[in-house]
């Protein structure tokens, strides 16, 4: 019995396998559109020039031996048994199919690795990546990873995200008609986006049939544009506590099938503010706290 108030992928992992699965992050060597001037060239206004959520990545290392020397930790950190190969940083299919077959075969090729995680954006999907990845949806347990951030268009031109909406709704119609897994990930507290914009976005999601969402907090993190602006004094981010409500709004109207991935995360090392959001595990217990308190649980505005 699942005794949290939302419903967490790590049961859907345990359900799949019969065990604790943990995802090891790999560095594919990739670049994104939105850096190399194919798109853009500054990136993201919250990523790096190492690529978002890079932190703890095996790098400089091939992807057999990034995934060895992850399962040596998780090993010995959490006794785990089985593994998932998680292309993370950049734009994960952002490269011939032919060099994508090669790193996911090689992802898979690793003991213990039952399954392949794929982050990318929405201008790297032509139709011939896709029935890639749906050859490995078939082929092991699959999961793509697209970021959305927000859906609203002024912010994502105020991220510099270098796509819109429209884009993104194009894509994730692509990736579902061939019934591929699908988790989106969303920032709260992006600059210039008022509550109520954000508590649009779970409506949103429920209606693209998405399976899995990851929530991120706005982190402002060393060598990004928004570090910059953090230090003018132009970013304004949100209180621990206002954070926690959020969170528990946004879960209330989201459908209570869709996975939840991510309600937080820590920054990593390069972490500049919040820094309360380095306890993540305090974070993650005060939201289910207070879903607690509200009695409440995801899905439950929609219930009633
Ligand atoms: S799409 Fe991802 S990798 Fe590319 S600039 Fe934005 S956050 Fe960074």
């Amino acid at each position: 019995m699942n005794e949290k108030r939302y419903n967490p992928f790590s049961e859907e992992l345990k359900r799949q396998f019969g065990c604790r699965v943990h995802r090891i992050s790999i560095d594919g060597g990739f670049t994104c559109p939105n850096r190399d001037g194919s798109v853009g060239t500054a990136g993201c206004i919250f990523c790096s020039d190492r690529g978002s959520g890079s932190f703890g990545i095996a790098r400089g290392m091939s992807i057999a031996g990034q995934l060895e020397h992850g399962k040596e930790v998780m090993t010995r950190k959490y006794k785990s048994k089985k593994f998932i190969a998680y292309f993370q940083p950049y734009s994960n299919t952002y490269a011939p199919v032919e060099r994508l077959r090669e790193l996911y075969d090689e992802a898979l090729s690793v003991p213990e690795v039952v399954g392949l995680i794929v982050g990318t954006r929405p201008d790297c999907l032509p139709p011939e990546t896709l029935d890639l990845l749906k050859e490995y949806d078939k082929k092991t347990y699959f999961w793509l990873e697209l970021g959305l951030q927000s859906p609203h268009d002024r912010t994502l031109e105020r991220i510099g995200r270098g796509h819109d909406f429209g884009a993104f709704r194009a894509a994730v119609e692509s990736v579902k008609s061939r019934g591929i897994r699908l988790c989106v990930h969303v920032i709260l507290g992006l600059p210039g986006e008022s509550r109520e914009e954000m508590l649009q976005t779970p409506a949103i999601l429920n209606d693209l049939g998405v399976d899995g969402v990851k929530i991120h907090l706005l982190h402002v993190n060393r060598d990004t544009r928004l570090a910059g602006l953090y230090e003018k004094g132009e970013i304004c981010l949100p209180e621990k506590a206002e954070y926690v409500e959020l969170v528990c709004d946004f879960l209330e109207r989201l459908k209570p099938e869709i996975f939840i991935q991510r309600l937080t995360g820590d920054g990593g090392k390069d972490l500049i503010a919040p820094r309360w959001s380095a306890a993540k595990f305090e974070v993650l217990n005060t939201i289910d706290d207070e879903l607690e308190r509200r009695g409440s649980r995801q899905g439950s505005l929609l219930q009633r």
